[in-house]
């Protein structure tokens, strides 16, 4: 271990930014927590503007060299990545859960193998990127996807690498260079991202990252007119500090926001399906975008989705996240508890009834919560929490059931639990959500576009699209004419 050298269980991570090829410190740190037992983890390298620009300036200097870099040369670098990135995951697994809190034993099977995923993913789609030649009076018509820059990835702490490199891969993959601010209450696998990179021969410059807190290097970044791209994951409030930010060099902006997601449970539903994606909306402690915050239950089956739902949930374990037999770890910092406590106080005293918890839980956990009666155009129901805290409401028509889920700012997500397949037909084409899922929850596909509607977001990821964002679209017509070899 060295000044610059933190451990966690055994693992070390660089503390410092990783900025064309070298670690460089910064002359002031912020510390890292476990949310787990408060531990401190280590200090971080709290980046300054002088950072946030030579992060920049460095990846406008790799830029030419990487976009000329031939596809397949890239797409072999990106595998490359995911094979550190497998090589490593129980090291990645057991750090993210330490700094962030969520469940060890889904970083290691699901999480983890995932972000490998979006390696692998983007290299190959990358490969098949290609829009059939058209025709326009007799002049060939040809489509390309042209490298668009230096990019800017900012990334928000619930699910740190994961989203981090959901934007990384299809950057790097579109011949971009990368500077990555992770959260700074989860600054350890973006550091370690940037160890496996470099062992996988990704050139210096190509990848970088800037530590510190976004209040304090957000704007260098984001209104750095060399930056190419903006994609950020967070809230709404920041996403507007960085669309004003940006708007100066009308830098393209892509950004995946907070939500307020609905859960529609018919009475012609499976109910044993519908209260098991009710209380898989607990997962990660509530701290996930896409959570089906509201439950939406037809009033003839309200009573007995409430009692089953109130009884799966008696049974969660919460506790320590490396556990195998844990179902929530905690919440990820105080300040998010006291934000949480707060939306459900003033709930409960506008009236709302906790059917589930409706309180703090010991040390940084939250209990898992069930609210009803409550009013649709009250703060519960019309605000992201962010926490394990969900809303019940029922309705009576189908009609009521769609108003009810559409009458938000939001537009994320929605989820819906029905028998009838003329139903889902009808009521999806209604939802006003970037991904509808029906009688399941979280499948996701990275081809399928990916993205919120309203103030859930503005554009959307994933296959194709990614490559859309990340690129120049050129369109090249050739004549058929003035060719020498055509005499
Ligand atoms: P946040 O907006 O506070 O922070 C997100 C990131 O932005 C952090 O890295 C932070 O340092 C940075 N930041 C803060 N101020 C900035 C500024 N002025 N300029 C540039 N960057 C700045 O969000 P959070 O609390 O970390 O994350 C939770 C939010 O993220 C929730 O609203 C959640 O719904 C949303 N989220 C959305 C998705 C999605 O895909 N739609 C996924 C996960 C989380």
């Amino acid at each position: 271990m060295t000044e610059h050298t933190l451990t966690v269980a055994g693992v070390a991570v660089d503390t410092r930014h990783w900025i064309g090829g070298e670690r460089v410190a910064s002359a002031e740190t912020f510390t890292d927590v476990s949310p787990i037992d408060g531990s401190v983890l280590g200090e971080i390298s709290r980046g300054t503007e002088a950072e946030a620009a030579a992060a920049v300036a460095a990846a406008k200097a790799a830029f030419p060299a990487w976009a000329a870099t031939p596809v397949a040369e890239r797409a072999r670098l990106l595998h490359a990545i995911a094979d550190g990135v497998e090589k490593r995951i129980e090291d990645l697994a057991i750090v993210e859960t330490t700094d962030n809190g969520a469940l060890l034993r889904s970083h290691r099977r699901g999480v983890m193998p995932r972000v490998a995923h979006n390696f692998r993913f983007f290299a190959d789609w990358l490969l098949t990127l290609e829009h059939e030649d058209f025709e326009t009076r007799g002049h060939t018509n040809h489509v390309s996807w042209d490298p668009a820059g230096p990019s800017v990835l900012i990334t928000p702490w619930n699910a740190p690498l994961m989203l981090s490199t959901w934007k990384v891969a299809p950057a790097l993959a579109a011949g971009n260079t990368v500077v990555l601010k992770p959260a700074e209450w989860t600054p350890l696998t973006a550091s370690l991202l940037a160890d496996i990179a470099a062992e996988a021969g990704l050139p210096a410059g190509v990848l970088n990252v800037v530590q510190g807190y976004g209040s304090e290097i957000g704007d260098a970044l984001t209104s750095h007119p060399d930056v190419r791209r903006i994609s950020f994951t967070g809230s709404v409030p920041t996403a507007k500090r960085i669309t004003r930010s940006a708007a100066d060099n009308l830098t393209p902006l892509s950004l995946e926001l907070g939500g307020k997601s609905p859960l529609l449970v018919f009475a012609d539903a499976d109910l044993d399906l519908a209260v098991d994606l009710a209380v898989e909306q607990y997962d990660n402690a509530g701290q996930v975008c896409l959570a089906a915050t509201r439950i939406l239950v037809e009033e003839s089956v309200a009573e007995e989705f409430t009692r089953r739902f109130a009884e799966k949930a008696a049974a969660i374990v919460q506790g320590d996240p490396r556990d195998e037999a844990t179902d929530i770890g905690p919440n990820i910092h105080e300040r998010q508890l006291e934000k949480i406590d707060g939306f459900v106080r003033r709930a409960l005293d506008a009236g709302a009834r906790a059917v589930v918890g409706g309180h703090r839980g010991e040390g940084q956990y939250y209990a898992p919560t069930l609210l009803t009666d409550v009013a649709q155009d009250s703060e519960i129901v019309q605000e992201e929490v962010f926490g394990p805290v969900l809303t019940l409401q029922t309705f009576t028509t189908e009609d009521e059931a769609v108003h009810l889920a559409n009458d938000t700012r939001f537009g994320l997500a929605a989820t819906l639990a029905t028998g009838d397949r003329d139903r889902a037909a009808r009521v999806t084409e209604r939802l006003v959500a970037g991904t509808v899922w029906v009688n399941c929850f979280f499948v996701r596909d990275l081809q399928a576009p990916f993205g919120g509607s309203r103030h859930s977001g503005v554009g959307r990821e994933g296959g194709t699209w990614s490559f859309d964002f990340y690129c120049d679209l050129k369109n090249t017509v050739t004549a058929p004419k003035g060719w020498k070899d055509h005499g």
